[in-house]
């Protein structure tokens, strides 16, 4: 069968984007990729800074490469070969100046916890044991949150947590990311955790996972050479900006350096952005991250991958130690630190100078039991002002409604996490360029399927074989 395209325009150089391109130039269709940075990997993408005491590496918030599917699997293997390290995840909730194990267990609880919380949550165990509540399936996070965990855990741990995560109330908040995020586990499970088998049997969040050896973004160097070098172009700086569209079918992408004209198009920008640059418009927001990336002038900070900093008055959500993941994110006998501070363009958080930011997260660093005078005072901050959809109630009609719209441009492949607006891990993303390229290339409509692939009710950490 012929692929019903000869020459196919990718826009962005992401994940999602760079397998399409992968899967096309594997099957002989032509390909341009148009990558509006300077640096390909997308959201998956590492940045390098050059420190006195040599080189460090960041990734936008650790990432680490987690699958279950064996055929990515072995492809990301034979990319990396030696570079593909085996790590192993340690993550810890900090909160009110306690350290709690993450996931939460029971024995964890009763050792750190406060009277009041442990009278709050036994009474929340005793119900919950006696009457199995059902979660309704268009609840918000903070209904969904208090059926599964009860009141007592929901204020603690997840309420403020989610507050300046996404900036919105949890009311606010759709129950599907709880459903997608955090359903592997219930009040009655972390009670499980206290038995003599620990817990054994019950699903939990993958623990190990791969890693490349200089940051995730050398997984997407690699993929990225071995796309050109099987014939691909990739333009770096380019940046897409509209469509030429005739008779319901793309005809040329349009560009700041002038068209490019294709028979298809596979697309990973935000679908907002694709609906208003197609003569719709589409109410769907993204919250934004900004990545506080400091030096510290010591071997070790913790031995933790992720600390989740819950109370709502320190600035970040999650405090990383890249060094956890790869010995080489940091010079010998070095370490360094990443805040992933929750905030959205334009606002006071998203342009505060760097030197008045470090002054801030030093206090905070300070309250975390932190000594901040081992930072060497080497810092920089990475903006990402598409990091998570945000997935308000009711967003999936808004969602539907923008589908509905590009549906009508028969050659427009829509993928990837900001392109289906969907809250996806890198495998996924990548799965789901694999199937628009697919479609082009089996001259199948696969559109409803690349944009629902691995729904939110099937848990993607849980069966992970990497
Ligand atoms: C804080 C954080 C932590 C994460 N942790 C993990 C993790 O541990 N494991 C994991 O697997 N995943 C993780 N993810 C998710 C992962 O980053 C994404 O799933 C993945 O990057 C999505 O790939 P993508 O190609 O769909 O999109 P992206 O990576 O966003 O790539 C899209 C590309 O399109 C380009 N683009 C957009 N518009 C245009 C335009 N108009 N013209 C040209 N180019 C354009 C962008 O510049 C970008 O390079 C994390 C994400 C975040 C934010």
């Amino acid at each position: 069968m012929r692929p019903s395209a000869r020459h196919v325009v990718v826009i962005g150089a992401g994940p999602a984007g760079l397998m399409a391109a992968h899967t096309l130039i594997s099957a002989g269709v032509d390909v341009t990729v148009l990558e509006r940075r300077a640096a390909l990997g997308g959201l998956g993408g590492t940045t390098t800074f050059e420190g006195r005491a040599g080189t460090y590496r960041f990734d936008f918030g650790g990432h680490r490469f987690i699958t279950s599917n064996r055929a990515l699997l072995t492809l990301v293997e034979d990319l990396m070969g030696h570079d593909f390290l085996l790590a192993q995840r340690r993550s810890v909730i900090r909160l009110g100046g306690r350290t709690y194990d993450y996931p939460l267990n029971i024995k964890n609880l009763l050792i750190n916890a406060p009277p009041t919380l442990l009278a709050g949550a036994s009474f929340d165990l005793l119900k919950a044991l006696v009457r199995h509540q059902l979660v309704d399936s268009d609840a918000n996070f903070a209904s969904w949150t208090k059926a599964r965990f009860g009141p007592t855990l929901y204020r603690t741990f997840f309420e403020g947590y989610t507050r300046k995560l996404w900036g919105i109330e949890p009311t606010e908040l759709s129950g599907d990311w709880a459903d997608q995020r955090i359903s592997l586990m219930d009040l009655k499970d972390v009670a499980r955790r206290l038995l003599p088998a620990g817990g054994k049997g019950l699903r939990t969040y993958a623990r190990t996972y791969r890693y490349p050896r200089l940051g995730f973004g050398m997984l997407f160097d690699r993929l990225a050479d071995h796309v050109r070098d099987s014939g691909a172009t990739i333009r770096r700086g380019v940046s897409v900006e509209g469509l030429d569209v005739r008779s319901g079918a793309v005809r040329a992408v349009e560009t700041d350096q002038g068209p490019v004209s294709c028979d298809a198009v596979i697309s990973t920008m935000a679908l907002p952005a694709m609906v208003a640059m197609t003569g719709g418009s589409s109410p769907l927001r993204f919250r934004g991250l900004r990545f506080f990336n400091m030096m510290m002038d010591a071997e070790d900070v913790s031995p933790n991958t992720w600390q989740y900093l819950s109370d709502e008055h320190i600035l970040a959500t999650r405090l990383q130690e890249p060094k956890r993941r790869s010995p080489e994110m940091a010079p010998a006998g070095r370490t360094s630190l990443m805040l992933e501070i929750p905030c959205d363009p334009g606002t006071a958080m998203w342009q505060m100078p760097d030197d008045v930011l470090f002054a801030k997260v030093c206090a905070d660093l300070r309250t975390l039991g932190i000594d901040p005078s081992m930072a060497s005072g080497e810092y920089f901050s990475v903006r990402a002002a598409q990091a998570y959809p945000l997935l308000v109630n009711g967003y999936q009609r808004a969602r539907s409604q923008a589908f509905a719209h590009l549906g009508a441009i028969e050659n427009l492949y829509q993928c990837g996490r900001q392109g289906s607006f969907r809250y996806v891990f890198t495998d996924t993303a990548m799965e789901m360029g694999q199937m628009a390229a697919e479609a082009i290339i089996t001259r199948q409509d696969l559109r409803a399927d690349i944009r629902d692939h691995r729904n939110e009710r099937i848990v993607i950490e849980a069966g992970s074989i990497a």
